[in-house]
């Protein structure tokens, strides 16, 4: 029987949680969220479905774990999965270890926002939690199998040599789940090559072929690539000196508006949110139209890009909030990749219910999938497969 994995995903302020035991159906999930503010929670799913709603105020990342893992001691969790952002050259989930902190710290100055807070929260598990296996799982690792040419920018090569810099891409957990799947479910599992779009509130594309990722559209931060919530995603490196020198910004502002005020929200002046946009537009909201605009067609340019990563196209899959939910932003994305025999059945994307597993081709061409990702699953099964390696 598979051991069951506590899988602790700890941002600035918010901590998502799930127990995951055999069987999918009997997950423990959910999130505290508002940490160290007076209506700082707990909200999640407990065992039977129920709801469950926890106030914590003023709680910290340490409090609100010391709760959540209180709360889960009953179901005996046998190891620890923690989600970590950047594991710079990393190449696979390992066991926490003192040495493992110290560079999951080096690599802090590549995400900034995100490895403070998963370290965090490691602190606070490994001191609660002495007895139990702790693993990192990195978004980093799936994309270490990328060639040099395409990790590589044509930058001054003691950029790279001394200071790391290069493309890492991220998403590595989502992208690996769901063209794993896809290909298991089109009878040929890690063969062939498969293109992903992970489309949430971060999104990227990635190329893998037999099962190894080849190239992704994030770079050395999350901020490369296609066009997100708030995120630019590429921009002429140039708009710096540009805004620098006629708007007088300095970085951190440069910085801050390309990760926080761009995006579908820049562009739309209205929302980050899809669902929101797709509704405007059919309003007559004629930015909110624009934005869907660009981020398919952007979406459309990085797929088709990606794809000279391949030696054959065998399929395409779509994940994430966006790419599971919206059969609009698929068609629309889908109209530009045509010359690729990539041929989708209207009547079966439209048909595609929530939250299912399904084909959308119409069988002349490459296969095209909508599979739901599954981020902590992912997380589960490397755990175990690092805790338990012959398992
Ligand atoms: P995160 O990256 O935060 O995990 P998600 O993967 O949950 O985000 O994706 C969030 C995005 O999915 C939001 O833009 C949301 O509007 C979008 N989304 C969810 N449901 C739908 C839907 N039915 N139609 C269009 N977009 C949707």
């Amino acid at each position: 029987m598979a051991i069951s994995v506590l899988v602790i995903n700890c941002g600035s302020s918010s901590i998502k949680y799930a127990l995951i035991s055999e069987r999918r159906e009997d997950r423990i999930y959910g999130l505290a969220e508002n940490l160290g503010a007076a209506d700082a929670r707990i909200k999640g799913v407990t065992l039977g479905g129920e709801p469950l709603e926890l106030s914590i105020p003023y709680a910290d990342h340490a409090k609100a774990l010391e709760t959540l893992l209180a709360r889960l001691a009953n179901y005996h969790p046998q190891a620890i999965g923690h989600r970590v952002v950047h594991g710079g050259n990393i190449t696979k989930a390992e066991l926490l270890t003192p040495e493992l902190v110290e560079r999951i710290e080096a690599a802090t100055p590549l995400a900034p926002l995100h490895n403070p807070a998963h370290l965090i929260g490691i602190e606070a598990t490994m001191r609660l939690f002495p007895q139990l296996p702790q693993v990192a799982v990195f978004d980093t690792a799936f994309h270490q199998t990328m060639p040099e040419h395409a990790y590589r920018y044509a930058l001054p090569k003691y950029l790279y040599t001394e200071h790391q810099v290069r493309r890492y891409g991220f998403h590595g957990t989502s992208h690996a789940y769901v063209t794993e799947r896809a290909s298991e479910l089109a009878g040929n599992k890690n063969q062939g090559g498969w293109l992903s779009a992970h489309l949430g509130n971060g999104s990227s594309t990635c190329a893998v072929w037999n099962g190894h990722s080849v190239d992704t559209s994030m770079g050395m931060t999350p901020l490369e690539g296609v066009v997100m919530g708030t995120r630019s995603g590429d921009v002429d490196p140039s708009l710096h000196l540009f805004l620098a020198s006629n708007l007088g910004w300095d970085i951190q502002k440069i910085d801050s508006m390309l990760n926080k005020e761009s995006g579908l929200l820049g562009l739309s002046g209205l929302s980050n949110d899809m669902r929101t946009l797709v509704e405007a537009s059919e309003n007559g909201h004629e930015d909110a139209t624009l934005a869907i605009e660009v981020f398919c067609y952007r979406l459309a340019k990085s797929l088709s890009a990606l794809s000279c990563g391949l030696p054959r196209l065998d399929g395409l899959v779509f994940t994430g909030g966006i790419g599971e939910n919206s059969a609009y932003v698929r068609e629309k994305t889908l109209g530009y990749l045509s010359h690729f025999g990539l041929q989708f059945s209207k009547e079966k994307n439209d048909a595609l219910a929530r939250g299912s597993e399904g084909r959308i081709d119409n069988g002349t061409g490459p296969q095209i999938w909508v599979i739901p990702t599954d981020e902590e699953g992912r997380i589960a099964k490397e755990t175990r497969q690092v805790i338990e390696p012959n398992a």
